[in-house]
């Protein structure tokens, strides 16, 4: 068990639970792939260990860039402006593979479709390390993930809780049975 901030988590995947199922989901783009150089383009911050981990795991021709997902208070009918930052410049005409850390009800893959089917790639697919199926509410289906887990908030391999918990090297789960000791 580990603490981080006030919660506690149990241990969940091990490292080469998470690296088999990056490397089931290098293999499957490779298969699709194999005429191609697609561009991988990571969604910061929670992809940076499965990016990192994905392109050691595909070794095949591609290229590989980061974008950030911005929303601001902007003159819109709903006042919220959704932007990417730093979209790399020359993914014109290009198939590119998004690689998201965990979709969870859906929200970030639905907005990153919106903002890429803007852009004039060739084609965009999504692949996500992490699926939650019993809360995904998205119309969009996932083309590639490597794991689907259950409804429970998770941490470590990039993915935080209030900012820590980022560079663990295996993924824990909050430990709900602790919480309700706590409550009683
Ligand atoms: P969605 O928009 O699909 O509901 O959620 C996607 C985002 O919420 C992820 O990119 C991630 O930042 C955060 N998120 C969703 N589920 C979890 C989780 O179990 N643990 C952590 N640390 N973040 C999560």
């Amino acid at each position: 068990m580990i603490q981080i901030h006030d919660k506690f988590f149990k241990p969940f995947l091990s490292e080469s639970e998470i690296q088999q199922a990056i490397k089931t989901v290098a293999d499957q783009i490779a298969a699709d792939y194999k005429d191609e150089t697609p561009i991988f383009v990571g969604v910061l911050n929670g992809s940076f260990m499965f990016v990192s981990d994905l392109m050691k795991a595909y070794q095949h021709p591609c290229e590989v860039s980061f974008v950030r997902l911005s929303s601001y208070q902007g003159l819109t009918s709903t006042g919220i402006v959704e932007t990417l930052l730093d979209v790399p410049e020359n993914i014109e005409g290009r198939s590119v593979i998004i690689l998201e850390d965990i979709i969870d009800t859906g929200r970030t893959l639905q907005k990153l479709v919106h903002l890429f089917s803007k852009t004039k790639v060739k084609e965009f697919k999504i692949a996500s390390l992490f699926y939650k199926p019993d809360v995904y509410k998205g119309e969009y289906a996932i083309d590639y993930f490597g794991l689907a887990i259950p409804d429970n908030f998770i941490v470590g391999y990039g993915l935080d809780y209030k900012e820590q918990g980022r560079n663990l090297k295996e993924v824990y789960q909050l430990n709900q049975k602790h919480m309700i000791n706590l409550v009683l």
